[in-house]
This record gives C-alpha cells, sequence and structure tokens, in this order.
C-alpha cells in the first residue's frame, strides 16, 4: 500500500469543473451605478425575461450562452492545484500533502 511519503502527484491541466448558462442583459454594458441598483435592474431584468418566454420578441436584445469554468487540480485529490516547499525542500501538494513529481 502506498503511504503518502511515496506516492507522487502532478499537475492535471485545465479539468472541466463546470458549466453553465449565462444571460447578457443590456444593463451590464453601461458604466456607473452601484452593485446594488445593478443587482436590482438584473433581478427585475430577470423577471423580464421570465415573462419574455411567455410572451416573446419584447426582450429580444438578451442573448444566451454556455460557459465553461476550468481549474488546475491536483492528481491525487482533484483540489485546486496549489503547493507549497517543506522543511525538507521537496514540493507537496498544499491540499493533500503528496510529493509533486519532477517537473
Ligand atoms: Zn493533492
Amino acid at each position: 500500500m502506498e503511504t503518502t511519503e511515496t506516492k507522487k502527484c502532478h499537475k492535471v491541466n485545465r479539468v472541466l469543473v463546470d458549466s453553465h448558462v449565462e444571460a447578457y442583459m443590456p444593463y451590464q454594458e453601461c458604466q456607473g451605478g452601484t452593485q446594488e441598483q445593478k443587482a436590482k435592474f438584473l433581478v427585475e431584468a430577470v423577471k423580464a425575461f421570465s415573462c419574455f418566454l411567455k410572451d416573446h420578441r419584447s426582450q429580444a436584445l438578451i442573448k444566451l450562452s454556455v460557459a465553461c469554468d476550468y481549474q488546475d487540480q491536483c492528481s491525487a485529490c482533484g483540489d485546486r492545484w496549489d503547493t507549497f516547499i517543506d522543511d525538507d525542500e521537496k514540493k507537496k501538494c498544499g491540499n493533500c500533502g503528496i510529493i509533486v513529481e519532477d517537473e
């Protein structure tokens, strides 16, 4: 059985960890206004878009797109890639503590 002292890990690049739909709302291009004002506008815009689904055309400026989130991960534990150098000058995963393979 491998222990954390003998087992090694490596960085796994660009692992797909999530995908979601984003809605483009015209307000996002406007300058100024507080985050609270923007949030309030977006809540109302989502309500209006929901009505559009029943009604159509009046909200035609809204565009939908699919966005994917990626992150570099540890091959051993699957957490976000984050390393540190221990007291013995060995590079280890900051999450699981397994030694990183030579790069
Ligand atoms: Zn790890």
